[in-house]
């Protein structure tokens, strides 16, 4: 089958292909992998008698009344009558042809839902057509009901999708003896005239859901497509080259190691191990793609920390960014507390830098500062860094691919591309990494700080909010610190931090005696900085805050947390939240305060966090009670978007791709990437 533009097939204009594109449909293939929603069955007639109220029936009878009704505005209603009974149709707006078509003695087939009404069986808005004396035989397949959306109707989509699948029969069967051996025995043109018409009696809830033999057939081979082309993009990228770390490998370890020796502790032996991971990357000229995975307070940090020492002793610049201020600033701190000693210049550049300070700024990064710290601002048009040999991205859930591509190539030059490190602590779980990571070498930072002692957590009503406060005061007693955290799930930084502005003053209210702070995402740069310096070294004692504080912010003197509106949040944000404390040695507890009654998933939720605080743990239940694509976070799809195969649901296929993707000819590689992905220049990213 080669695949053409939907503007090749009948009843396709330019203003309808616009429309089409808007919901991603452009190609043939497109339509085809455009599956239904749900299915209708017009196979068979129902006799009136025997349908009943709720099941979608299609009955087959003639008009035996119809008349218009003026109430509040016109309604048309008819009545239809078999052999065995009679409906009541009703139209709440209708067209003449309708009317025309309803006439008393005229035979009609109508498709709709039953519902009890005031004088028996009716249906609202039910399909109908007219039939002759001799009606049309029956469709032999099931109707598809496919997604649609403004100006792409149904009829629409169906009229593409039959001509499409009409042109299948004269297509090729690329692939139909490799899939045998995959045990899914149907070539794609069998598996999709399937899914678009199935028989009926086929198991239409598998076809729903995916599990089907038929939509597992076009998963499988969609997963394939994937992992080809990340193969193909590893092969660009061997072409491309990164600076050299080679000759200049034995003083970027020996400055490393006099910065893990300034740390003031001893790293963990998953630290060690990870940071010799990464140098012995940046010192290929191979371009180093890495995704550091590590949990809450793992001490990512410090292996960015050595990475960017190590770049610096090569004579190349680094920038890290991060997805918020608060946490940006943070890092600035960080870096410069552990750079500056051994000699090496931090800027900092956000896009609250403004003025004489900005052009400053991007001077030196002009002019070849070895580190530069920063958030979105970093990657937009008037940077030019002097060398950019290391980009790293922190948080990079909080990012998309472009942004990170945007980052990256500010270091391009021909063929020259920075390293990337890319760091996470949302743990995606094993069966998902390999795919939604393929391409990137990860490391894991399995193993805690010494000392730590897990968080407990306990959930409580808010409507002993008294109680709560109550135990605040006596923590804070003891000298140390504690966050409360005001959730609002309004889009609105406004009522947010209106939310946390009044639980502030309530809370210094009843606490007279403890110095209360107050960080939204409303405050200037600066404000927000004074604040989270002072509740860092500690003349805060309590910190009231948005869910701003939910990257990265390290305060390891907090050891208490409280949450509210804990129902409403997600788990990763809430073990996100959650890791902002215990991240020293103090024993630490977080309260999740919830408005009762409780939702079912709410309380799974909120069950899983008092039981574990296992990064991995949390993140399958996430997926079992979620699904992948929020898992990922929506940005990440971006990634990885996928038309048929669900990563959650056909984990079990990854296996059998790889089996499949060996030994595959380049005809047969191009032509399924050409067909899930599309054309090359589509998907060729570095
Ligand atoms: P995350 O992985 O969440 O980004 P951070 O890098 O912020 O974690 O580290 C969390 C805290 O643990 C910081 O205060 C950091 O200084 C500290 N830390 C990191 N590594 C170690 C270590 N090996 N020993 C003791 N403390 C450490
Ligand atoms: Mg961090």
């Amino acid at each position: 089958m080669t695949d053409r533009a939907l503007t090749e097939l009948k009843g396709v204009g330019a203003k309808v292909a616009e429309r089409l594109a808007s919901m991603g449909l452009v190609r043939e293939s497109d339509v085809l992998f455009h599956l239904p929603i749900r299915y209708e069955d017009r196979t068979r007639l129902t006799p009136i008698q025997s349908a009943r109220p709720g099941q979608w029936v299609q009955i087959e009878g003639t008009v035996i009344d119809q008349h218009i009704r003026y109430a509040r505005s016109r309604m048309l209603i008819a009545t239809v009558a078999d052999d065995t009974g009679q409906v009541i149709l009703r139209f709440f707006r209708f067209y003449p042809n309708q009317q025309r078509m309803l006439t008393e003695g005229q035979r009609v087939r109508c498709f709709g839902q039953l519902r009890w009404g005031n004088a028996g069986l009716e249906m609202a808005h039910p399909q109908c057509a007219a039939v002759g004396a001799t009606p049309p035989p029956l469709p032999t397949h099931l109707s598809a009901v496919y997604p649609t959306c403004q100006g792409v109707s149904q009829p629409l989509l169906r009229r593409l999708i039959e001509q499409a699948l009409d042109r299948l029969d004269h297509g090729d069967l690329v692939l139909a003896e490799l899939l045998e051996a995959a045990k899914a025995p149907m070539s794609i043109h069998q598996a999709l005239k399937r899914v678009h018409r199935p028989g009926p009696d086929d198991d239409l809830e598998a076809l729903i859901d995916g599990t089907h033999p038929a939509t597992q057939r076009l998963a499988i081979e969609e997963l394939l497509a994937h992992h080809l082309t990340i193969a193909r993009q590893n092969q660009v990228r061997a072409r491309y080259q990164a600076p050299a770390l080679v000759n200049e490998a034995d003083q970027a370890q020996a400055l490393a190691q006099r910065f893990l020796e300034g740390l003031g502790f001893e790293p963990t032996g998953a630290q060690q191990r990870v940071i010799q991971e990464v140098l012995s990357d940046i010192a290929q000229t191979q371009p180093m793609r890495r995704l550091l995975q590590g949990d809450v307070g793992s001490g990512k940090t410090v292996v960015a920390g050595a990475a960017v020492v190590a770049a610096a002793a090569a004579g190349v610049q680094s920038a890290i960014i991060a997805p918020t201020e608060l946490l940006a600033e943070q890092h600035l701190r960080t870096f410069q507390q552990w750079l500056e000693p051994l000699g090496l210049e931090v800027v900092w550049l956000s896009g609250k830098v403004t003025g004489q300070a900005r052009q400053n700024a991007l001077s030196k990064i002009e002019q070849g500062a070895e580190v530069i710290v920063g958030t979105h601002a970093l990657f937009q048009a008037p940077v030019a860094f002097d060398r950019l040999g290391l980009a790293i991205i922190d948080e990079q859930h909080r990012f998309g691919v472009h942004q990170r591509l945007a980052l990256a190539s500010k270091g391009r030059a021909g063929t020259r591309w920075p390293h990337q490190l890319v760091m996470t602590a949302t743990p995606i779980p094993r069966t998902l990494a390999m795919t939604a990571y393929a391409g990137l070498d990860v490391s894991i930072l399995d193993e805690l700080p010494p000392g730590r002692k897990p968080v407990t957590t306990v959930a409580m009503s808010q409507q002993r909010r008294d109680e709560v406060i109550e135990r605040l005061r006596q923590v804070l007693a003891t000298g140390r610190q504690a966050y409360w955290v005001c959730p609002l799930i309004e889009e609105s930084d406004a009522l947010e931090a209106d939310a946390a502005e009044t639980r502030a003053q309530e809370l210094a209210k009843a606490l007279p005696e403890v110095a209360v702070g107050l960080v939204h995402g409303r405050l200037k740069s600066a404000d927000k900085q004074a604040v989270m310096a002072r509740f860092s070294a500690g003349e805060l004692s309590l910190l009231v805050a948005t869910t701003v504080i939910e990257v990265g912010v390290d305060v390891p003197n907090a050891s208490l947390m409280m949450i509210e509106n804990a129902e409403r949040l997600g788990l990763s944000q809430l073990h996100q939240l959650r890791g902002r404390v215990g991240r020293g040695s103090d024993q630490a507890a977080c309260v999740l305060l919830y408005k009762p009654p409780l939702g079912e998933l709410a309380q799974q939720r909120l069950e899983v966090m008092r039981e574990t605080t296992d990064g991995f743990v949390i993140a399958e239940k996430d997926l079992e009670l979620r699904g992948p694509g929020e898992v990922l976070g929506t940005r990440q799809t971006g990634m990885m978007r996928f038309r048929i195969a669900d990563l959650g649901r056909d984990a079990d296929l990854i296996e059998r791709v790889h089996a499949l993707a060996q030994g595959l000819s380049a005809t047969v590689t191009d032509q399924l990437i050409e067909r899930w992905i599309g054309p090359a220049e589509a998907y060729i990213e570095v």
